[in-house]
């Protein structure tokens, strides 16, 4: 058996470059030479994970099946890739310096004074190694920009593995912006050898510089780049922008990066066919119809708050052969009636997860018009637990109906979880649990079995005491997690699609194996479309 390989994916000039992207692109062009791969994501930031972060500052939180709160690139890895991300997969300087502390509590070092180097760094170094043997390469992004004070002990750790296992073993691929100045008219160059001097002072020579660039990069400027930062040609390899990121694998394989990192390697196979690939960006770009669904939720100028959400859409939407057309709702609108009527072209209206009581009354609007209007709705998480309230305050007249998450009320519809503590990293209800789904409901038709099971992420749980009061009314729910402490998912029998979920089925979905509720519920909109 070969050793398993490492390829270290850094970035520089600026940050939102899409190195996760590319490490996914990367992950899945190689497994299409059907080598076994693995993506690892190394935060430079101090938070020991991302769960504690307002989604304006860092995007959607992913969560593991085995239940860690991950950063979103990690979401970009499952879905290119197929394979289950880990808790292990994604460290950040605050999770290495939290096992450091411990361990120098517990006397681990004892007698020696505790450094960056060698003891932090030998800790990412170990996170880096740790459980790798079967693969054939590992793929490592390191958060941030080059320069960054944070990123040091990480590009230390990249060094030392570089120093020990050698070139045979390890690849570096530096992602750096060329911006076109449109008064030169020219891309410049300028920043990557800036980025790539960066590197240099930290000991590391990139073998691979992938140039992003709105516009393609000329030959005379990778030329440039080549010599000034000592990289051969053939690896200066142009990235420009894409009208969709699943284009991403087919572009970067045209444009040599498969071949130069194998051949960097010495390893010679003939080029993958990449045909499921052309497919998906096929269906993308060739949609038989277009779909508008409403989004109504409080991060809505910051997509990247709804990551997963918007990719499981997308996968939907694929399957169903049609575009959807996302019609962003504030739920914060101080004027009511305006929520409505942005609404109303809506071919169906989805409210996403969410923590606090900001927005809640404009999504607790939202729904009652879904549900009135016959509009197919989804609610996840927040959006389902909204859902059970608005149905209790105006279906079942219990006015005051709420969640504790929010208020104290004489109707506690939504309730805080058992077992919850109060401290507020790590400590949610997280992760994979097995569901039990009820015969005979729209959710067994969906999924066409009766155990399933989804990843959560949430504190809070519809109470249970009402449970009989509101199947008696006409919302049935219709999965219950396996323990039975937990309504998983609700509906409503008389409405052509309005289920709610506690779970996030979008953590799940891929554009190969579309999530199941997705293509539901986007074809329940193309249906509306047809009234
Ligand atoms: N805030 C709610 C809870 O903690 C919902 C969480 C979510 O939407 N992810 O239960």
């Amino acid at each position: 058996m070969t050793e398993v390989k490492f390829i270290f994916v850094t970035g520089g000039v600026v940050s939102s470059l899409g190195k996760g992207l590319v490490s996914s692109s990367v992950g899945t062009l190689l497994q299409a030479y059907g080598f076994k791969v693995r993506i690892r994501k190394l935060d430079p930031y101090l938070n020991i994970d991302p769960g504690t972060m307002n989604p304006t500052q860092h995007g959607e939180v992913f969560v593991t099946e085995d239940g860690a709160e991950t950063d979103l690139d990690l979401g970009h890895y499952e879905r290119f890739t197929g394979i289950q991300a880990t808790k292990d997969d994604n460290i950040t300087t605050g999770k290495v310096y939290y096992e450091l502390l411990r361990k120098e509590r517990h006397g681990d070092y004892l007698g020696k004074t505790v450094q960056v180097i060698p003891h932090v760094t030998n800790l990412i170094k170990s996170f880096i190694f740790n459980d790798t043997e079967d693969l054939d390469f590992v793929i490592c992004e390191i958060g941030g920009t080059v320069g960054d004070i944070e990123s040091q002990p990480f590009l230390e750790a990249i060094r030392q593995i570089s120093y020990t296992l050698g070139k045979q073993r390890v690849i570096l691929m530096h992602l750096t912006l060329v911006p076109y100045l449109a008064v030169a008219q020219e891309s410049k160059t300028k920043p990557t050898q800036h980025s790539v001097r960066e590197l240099n002072f930290a000991g590391l020579q990139p073998d691979i510089i992938l140039c992003r660039s709105e516009k393609e990069v000329a030959d005379n400027q990778r030329e440039k780049i080549a010599k000034l930062c000592n990289v051969s040609l053939s690896n200066v390899i142009p990235a420009p922008d894409v009208s969709h990121i699943y284009e991403l694998p087919v572009l970067y394989s045209q444009r040599g990066l498969d071949t130069q990192i194998l051949a960097h390697f010495n390893i010679s196979k003939s080029k993958p066919d990449l045909i499921a690939w052309h497919q998906i960006v096929d269906a993308i770009k060739n949609p038989i119809q277009e779909v508008t669904i409403s989004i109504v939720g409080k991060y809505t100028e910051f997509p990247d708050a709804y990551k997963s959400l918007l990719e499981a859409l997308t996968h939907g939407a694929i399957s169903n052969k049609v575009k959807v057309n996302i019609n962003w709702i504030n739920s914060r609108e101080k004027d009511e009636k305006l929520i409505g009527k942005k609404l109303q072209n809506s071919h169906a209206i989805l409210v996403p997860g969410g923590f606090g009581d900001d927005g809640i009354e404009g999504k607790i609007l939202a729904i009652n018009y879904a549900r009135t209007s016959n509009i197919p709705f989804f609610g996840i998480c927040l959006g389902m637990q909204l859902a059970v309230i608005e149905f209790a305050r105006n279906v079942m007249k219990l006015e005051d109906a709420h969640s504790e998450e929010f208020y104290t009320c004489k109707h506690p519809i939504v309730k805080l979880a058992s077992n919850q503590n109060t401290d507020l990293g790590g400590t949610m209800r997280l992760g994979a649990y097995k569901c039990n789904v009820s015969a005979n409901s729209k959710m067994a038709d969906v999924y066409e079995n009766s155990t399933i099971s989804e990843r959560h992420r949430h504190r809070y749980i519809i109470n249970l005491d009402y449970k009989d009061d509101l199947e008696k009314n006409g919302l049935i729910c219709s999965s219950i997690a396996e323990n039975g402490t937990c309504i998983e998912a609700v509906e409503l029998i008389d409405h052509p699609w309005f289920i709610g979920v506690q779970f996030h089925p979008e953590l799940q979905s891929k554009p190969f194996s579309p999530h199941p509720l997705f293509v539901s519920f986007v074809k329940a909109a193309v249906d509306k479309n047809k009234i």
